[in-house]
């Protein structure tokens, strides 16, 4: 079969960060991630990108390239036209190696979408050609959160994420500084699990009795507090997004039937692929919105997630800023970005991303 897979490469991606990327978990100098580059019989490559991000998900580079190693023979010699097959099958086999899996499947989709001349957004639904991403401000001092804000604005890019999980005193006045800094822009919140409910609702009166409007606050609460979650989706006044909530299509069901949240934040490599159509199935279904985010991801894996928020359309909220933190870009090719604005009209077929060098000759698995 022209299609059947027959080489799989993988090689670590090492990625310098122009900032540290803090979080309220922790924080990455390097975007330490992998490449894998998948083979068809009629030599038709696809790529795609793991991005484990210790502090959010406890995966990392070595234990990757380790599970990339261990899913090979599911992968190779089968036939690409098989994907959802393949994709249960390695979520069977490594259920906690999902930016492993997301990897694989992009670069399968990618090999099996090229070689039918389709873009990865029309195989996806062609719904939308062009989304319009925020920009994320990291964990840090109020001097920092405000001088961040100008220079997002001087870029054209619109809206603002903010970093937030830390003192919540201190939170409070990074808010208040983005938001003099840049009083149109519309503000996300992301607690990264960094706050019970208790303080997150102490967090948002405090910025309602100073007049400042919030677009979204994301995962205020620890992952499994749902109760918690609940609570400031209910009493909040906000809207309010599970991010580390929801990593599969059954936290999605578990935040639908506790009306834990009004948005989900898919992001590809907590899930992968066939997992985030589910997921956005069932948000879709139960009319919550949704949401396109990712790890510290190149612009690989961030046009991959652009091209399924696109291709399904509808994602209220696109937080596809981390390729903007990077020193280098190892790739060509992919979305046209003009501001915060994401144009993916102009791809031929694929996801449109190429490494602009060949993997080491040794990147065989
Ligand atoms: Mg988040």
């Amino acid at each position: 079969m022209p299609t059947t897979i027959v080489e799989l490469r993988c090689a670590p991606l090492d990625v310098p960060l122009i900032e540290p990327f803090a979080i309220a978990t922790g924080a990455q100098a390097v975007a330490q991630n992998v490449l894998v580059e998948l083979q068809l019989a009629d030599g038709t490559c696809g790529y795609g990108e793991a991005a484990p991000f210790p502090a959010v998900t406890g995966e990392t580079q070595a234990g990757t390239l380790a599970a990339l190693a261990q899913l090979r023979a599911y992968v190779v010699g089968r036939d690409a036209q098989q994907w959802r097959a393949i994709a249960a099958e390695l979520s069977a086999v490594a259920p906690e190696a999902a930016a492993a899996r997301c990897a694989l499947e992009m670069a399968l989709l990618d090999a099996l979408t090229k070689r039918s001349g389709l873009p990865l957004r029309v195989f996806f639904g062609g719904a939308e050609s062009e989304l319009e991403t925020d920009m994320t401000i990291t964990a840090g001092s109020v001097a920092h959160a405000a001088a961040s804000a100008r220079a997002i604005a001087a870029r054209g890019i619109r809206t603002i994420k903010l970093k937030i999980g830390g003192d919540p005193l201190i939170d409070v006045e990074r808010v208040a500084a983005v938001h003099a800094a840049v009083p149109d822009a519309p503000l996300i919140l992301d607690g990264n699990c960094g706050y019970d409910a208790d303080s997150a609702l102490d967090l948002l009166a405090a910025l309602r009795a100073r007049n400042i409007p919030i677009a979204l606050f994301e995962q205020p609460v620890a992952r499994h507090d749902l109760d918690g979650l609940a609570r400031v989706t209910r009493a909040g006044g906000v809207l309010v997004a599970a991010d580390e909530s929801v990593s599969d299509a059954g936290d999605a069901l578990r935040v639908v039937e506790r009306r834990a949240a009004h948005v989900v934040n898919i992001k590809l490599m907590k899930s992968g692929i066939v997992e985030a159509l589910a997921i956005a199935a069932i948000c879709r279904a139960a009319g919550l919105e949704l949401m396109i985010g990712g790890m510290v991801e190149t612009l690989l894996a961030m046009n991959v997630s652009a091209h399924l928020a696109a291709g399904l359309g509808g994602f209220r909220f696109v937080d596809l800023d981390t390729p903007l933190f990077m020193a280098d870009q190892p790739f060509s090719g992919g979305w046209r970005q003009q501001g915060g604005r994401l144009a993916l009209g102009h791809v031929q077929a694929g996801h449109g991303v190429t490494p602009r060098a060949p993997l080491p000759a040794d990147a065989a698995l």
